[in-house]
């Protein structure tokens, strides 16, 4: 498998090719082309593996097709990735950002330490992907309301870690404000309650791991 049998967008190649990722490594050979198809997925993978491109390749992907395919809908999100800190969510970002480059492919960040208002003006100025923390999340959505039923894409990034760190019943209620969408989950341990997570989230699920 290379990038360019995957049928992605041209500049999304370019912009691969640009960060010098030649090839794909073996996460992502594995969780692309899944992901570019639609399905659910749980993969073990540990920072380092690649893990990141592994769904913001397909999000990238999927998010231009729909914009290109419905040019006169409302520009309201279509991707929701949450990672258990603020640090882990800039990075996701950086990695989303050059990716999306020169596609129609905004990002925002909802996580603490920031104003929520500012956050919230450009989640309403149009995004396509919301990249936060599962406590701030819930936060904003509490005090304002965000249209999350074209969310096509969940992520969970390192499971393990936000289930560690409480984030459960956050992730849950977030998960209930949207409209069946395919779920990417990836953490470096699968334990049983990982497993249980990935369960309650997708009728069917893939297991990838390296
Ligand atoms: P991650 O596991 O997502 O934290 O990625 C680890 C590092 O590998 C990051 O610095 C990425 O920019 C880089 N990377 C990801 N995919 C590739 C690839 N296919 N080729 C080269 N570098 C990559």
């Amino acid at each position: 498998l290379t990038f360019s049998s995957c049928g992605l967008p041209p500049k999304l190649l370019l912009n691969l090719q640009t960060a010098g990722y030649d090839f794909p490594t073996p996460i992502q050979m594995q969780a692309i082309p899944a992901a570019l198809s639609g399905k659910s997925l749980l993969a073990s993978a540990h920072t380092g593996s690649g893990k990141t491109a592994s769904f913001l390749v397909p999000i990238v992907s999927r998010c231009a097709t729909y914009r290109s395919e419905h040019p006169s809908d409302q520009r309201s999100p279509l991707a929701l990735v949450l990672a258990p800190t603020r640090e882990l969510c800039v990075q996701v970002e950086n990695q989303a950002k050059m990716l999306g480059k020169g596609l129609p492919f905004k990002t925002a960040l909802v996580v603490g330490g920031d104003p929520m208002s500012g956050q919230l003006y450009r989640i309403q100025q149009g995004v396509e992907l919301i990249i936060g923390t599962p406590g701030r999340l819930v936060d904003l959505l509490s005090k304002h309301p965000i249209e999350l039923y074209n969310i096509m894409t969940f992520v969970l990034d390192e499971v393990d870690c936000m289930l560690q760190r409480g984030f459960r019943d956050q992730v849950m209620q977030i998960f209930c404000a949207l409209s069946q969408p395919q779920v990417l989950l990836f953490s470096a341990t699968v334990s049983k309650e990982v497993e249980k997570v990935g369960g309650s989230l997708a009728k069917e699920i893939i297991l990838v791991s390296i």
